[in-house]
C-alpha cells in the first residue's frame, strides 16, 4: 500500500495490523513532501528527524494510541517544542517555543507523528497565504491560484496528500474558506471546545483550532482527541464530550424528521459562482432523497457580518500583537537609535516596523483607531452589540432546524495576485464563515463538486453550521452528505 494514499483512519489500521509501519508511512510522507513542497510552499518548517524519531517510538510500541503512527501537520501558529513556531511572520521567525500547544500535545499522546509547521498568512490574517513573509503557498489543483487562507500550507498540504491530516485555526473563516477551494474536509468546532493554550493569539474571542482531512470520520477522530477542556485555557469549555463523536455512521438523533434550514441570504442572485450554486443545490437534494425537511431560516443580520467581523477582530489583535515589542518577543532591530530617540521607544518601534508586514500593521493601526477613545462607542461597542445580533439569529434559526445548508464560499479559488492591491474585496472572501466564529457555532466544509477554469477542475465545498455543542450531530448530518456524494475522492493530478 501508498500510505499516502489513504484516509487518516485507514492508515492508522494498517500500520495497526503492521500491513505498514509508522516508519514506512512517515518516510513516505517526508519523501513526498521533498518531492513537492518546493513548487507547493505547503510547509514552512518540516521536523523530520523529529517525526522519524516519533514514528520509531510507534514501532517498537513506546507509543500507542488513538492516532498510533499517523502523519500529522500543524499550521504554523501552532506552539511546539519542536523547531520553530514563527506564524508565518518575520517577528517571530526563530521563536522556539519553550512548550506544546495542548491540541497538538493531545495528539501526540494519542500516538501521532508531527511531520511540520504549515505556511500560513502572518498571524493569520488573510484569505490566501499573500501575506506570509515566507511566500505563498500554492493550490495544488492549479499552482497559479491560492490554496485560500490563512490556514493555507494546511488546505495545501492536505489536498497534496503531503500528511494524512493538519490542523488549522479559524477566526474568520480560515479553515472553512482554504478547505473549500482545495477539495477537502475543514472543521471548525464551537468556541470553546479545543483549548487555545499554546495557539498564537490572533482575535481571542474568535480563534478556534480545527481541522483539515480527507473524510468526516477522520475528522470526527480528530475532534474526538482534540475536544475537551483544559484548565489552562479559561475559555475552554467545560462541556462534556460525547464517546460516541468518533461514531459518524451513528444514527442523526431528532425528534422528527432531520430539519435543514437554508437562508435566503446565502443566496443571493448573482452572489454565487454557478458551480457554488449547482454544489448547494445537489446537497439539498441530498437530504431531501434522504427524507429531511428543508425549513427556511432568516439570518437578517448576516449582511452586517463582515464589518462587525473586521471591527471585533482588528480591535482584539490590536491588543494581543502589543506583546511583540522586540523584547519579551519577537525580532528586534539591530538599527541604532538615531542621537536624542529615546532608545526604548525606537527599539519597540523599529522591531515591528521590521517585524510585520503590511496587513499585519494595517490591522493593528484599524484596531487601535477603532478602540481609541472617543471612537470606541461608534465602532467596536456597536460591533459588540451587532455580534450579539448575530449570534440571536442563531439562536432563533436553530429553533426550527437541525443544521444549516449555506456555501462556503462564493466561487472557487482565486489567482495569486488577484486580489493583492485590494484588501476590501479579499475581507469579502469571508462572508459565509465569519458569523459562525461571531456567534461561537461549529462549521464543517465539505467538498462539493468543481468549478472548471482555464480547463482545470476547481474544487467548490457546501458548509454545514450546527448549535453550538451540537458537533455529533453536526458531524452525522455532515457524513450523510458524503456517503451519498464523494467528491472528496477526486484528487488533483501534481
Ligand atoms: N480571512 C479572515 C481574516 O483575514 C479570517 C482569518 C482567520 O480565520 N484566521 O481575518
Amino acid at each position: 500500500m501508498d500510505p499516502t494514499q489513504t484516509t487518516l483512519i485507514e492508515l492508522r489500521d494498517a500500520i495497526a495490523a503492521k500491513t505498514t509501519s509508522a516508519t514506512e508511512a512517515t518516510q513516505a510522507y517526508l519523501d513526498r513532501i521533498e518531492q513537492h513542497n518546493p513548487a507547493l510552499n505547503a510547509f514552512r518548517e518540516v521536523i523530520g528527524d523529529y517525526a522519524l524519531k516519533r514514528a520509531h517510538q510507534v514501532d517498537v510500541g513506546e507509543v500507542t494510541g488513538k492516532l498510533a503512527g499517523v502523519p500529522i501537520a500543524i499550521k504554523d501558529c501552532m506552539c511546539h517544542t519542536e523547531g520553530t513556531t514563527a506564524c508565518s511572520s518575520k517577528m517571530l521567525e526563530h521563536y522556539r517555543s519553550p512548550f506544546t500547544a495542548t491540541a497538538v500535545a493531545r495528539l501526540e499522546a494519542e500516538g501521532a507523528v508531527i511531520l511540520g509547521k504549515t505556511n500560513m498568512d502572518e498571524f493569520a490574517m488573510g484569505s490566501s497565504t499573500e501575506n506570509s513573509a515566507f511566500g505563498v503557498s500554492k493550490n495544488p489543483w492549479d499552482t497559479a491560484r491560492v490554496p485560500g487562507g490563512s490556514s493555507g500550507g494546511s488546505s495545501s498540504a492536505m489536498a497534496a496528500d503531503l500528511a494524512a491530516a493538519s490542523l488549522g485555526s479559524d477566526t474568520g473563516g480560515s479553515i472553512r474558506q482554504p478547505a473549500s477551494i482545495t477539495g477537502v474536509v475543514g472543521f471548525k468546532p464551537t468556541y470553546g471546545r479545543i483549548s487555545r493554550w499554546g495557539l498564537v493569539a490572533f482575535a481571542s474571542s474568535l480563534d478556534q483550532i480545527g481541522t483539515f482531512s480527507h473524510t468526516v470520520a477522520d475528522t470526527a477522530l480528530l475532534s474526538q482527541v482534540m475536544f475537551g477542556k483544559d484548565p489552562r485555557d479559561s475559555t475552554s469549555a467545560a462541556i462534556d464530550v460525547p464517546d460516541e463523536l468518533h461514531d459518524v455512521e451513528g444514527s442523526i438523533q431528532t425528534d422528527g424528521p432531520l430539519r435543514i434550514g437554508i437562508a435566503k441570504q446565502y443566496l443571493q442572485e448573482g452572489a454565487n459562482d454557478p458551480a457554488v450554486t449547482a454544489a448547494f443545490d445537489q446537497a439539498m437534494d441530498v437530504y431531501k432523497q434522504a427524507g429531511a425537511e428543508i425549513v427556511e431560516v432568516d439570518l437578517p443580520h448576516t449582511e452586517h457580518g463582515i464589518p462587525c467581523y473586521y471591527i471585533v477582530a482588528t480591535a482584539e489583535c490590536s491588543s494581543n500583537l502589543a506583546r511583540y515589542d522586540g523584547v519579551h518577543y519577537g525580532h528586534r532591530t539591530e538599527t541604532p537609535p538615531p542621537a536624542g530617540e529615546n532608545p526604548i521607544m525606537h527599539l519597540y518601534c523599529q522591531s515591528r516596523a521590521e517585524g510585520f508586514g503590511a496587513e499585519v500593521k494595517r490591522r493593528i493601526v484599524l484596531g487601535t483607531y477603532a478602540l481609541s477613545s472617543g471612537y470606541d462607542e461608534k465602532y467596536y461597542d456597536l460591533a459588540l452589540r451587532t455580534r450579539r445580533l448575530i449570534a440571536g439569529d442563531f439562536d432563533t434559526a436553530f429553533q426550527s432546524c437541525d443544521a444549516i445548508l449555506c456555501p462556503t464560499t462564493t466561487g472557487p479559488a482565486f489567482k495569486i495576485g488577484e486580489m493583492a492591491d485590494d484588501p476590501l474585496a479579499m475581507y469579502m472572501n469571508d462572508i459565509y464563515t465569519v458569523t459562525a466564529n461571531l456567534a461561537g457555532i461549529p462549521g464543517i466544509s465539505l467538498p462539493g463538486g468543481f468549478a472548471e477554469q482555464d480547463g482545470k477542475p476547481l474544487p467548490v465545498g457546501v458548509q454545514l453550521l450546527g448549535k453550538a455543542f451540537d458537533e455529533k450531530r453536526l458531524l452525522r448530518i455532515a457524513r450523510l452528505y458524503e456517503r451519498e456524494t464523494n467528491h472528496g475522492k477526486q484528487r488533483p493530478i501534481i
